[in-house]
């Protein structure tokens, strides 16, 4: 590690430093004190932000599965990846009304397990 440092240090062409986020020379001027340069400190932070997200809403996916069922109501599909919750909108929305219910301890059927495919169905009536 702190050979690869040095490596890249004496590499490291006049007045920019080794971004080890984003692999690449940025000039010093960019780093602002950080070790990763701006643009890649927010990518680091929107990625982690990400994860973080994506994490609580998958532990909170598989406890309201657990509550409304771990099959579509409709067709019985049971593919995890294929199933959503009705009614539920997609996107941000997910995430506060699964924090919701989990405080609410997962009234019964306040969502209903639906694959994406009988959900489109469903909506586009
Ligand atoms: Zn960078
Ligand atoms: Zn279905």
């Amino acid at each position: 590690m702190s050979d690869n440092r040095t490596a890249h240090r004496k590499l490291a062409p006049d007045g920019t430093k080794w971004c080890n986020y984003g692999q690449h020379f940025v000039p010093v001027a960019e780093f602002g004190g950080q070790s990763y340069c701006r643009e890649c400190t927010r990518k680091y932070h929107a990625e982690r932000r990400k994860r973080y997200y994506q994490d609580k809403v998958d532990r909170l996916r598989d406890l309201a599965l657990k509550h409304y069922g771990d099959s579509c109501r409709f067709c019985g599909e049971s593919r995890e990846e294929a199933l959503t919750f009705f009614p539920l909108d997609e996107g941000s929305g997910v995430f506060k009304t699964l924090i919701r219910l989990n405080g609410d301890g997962w009234p019964i059927d306040a969502l209903t397990t639906i694959c994406y495919n009988c959900k489109h169905v469903a909506e586009s009536d």
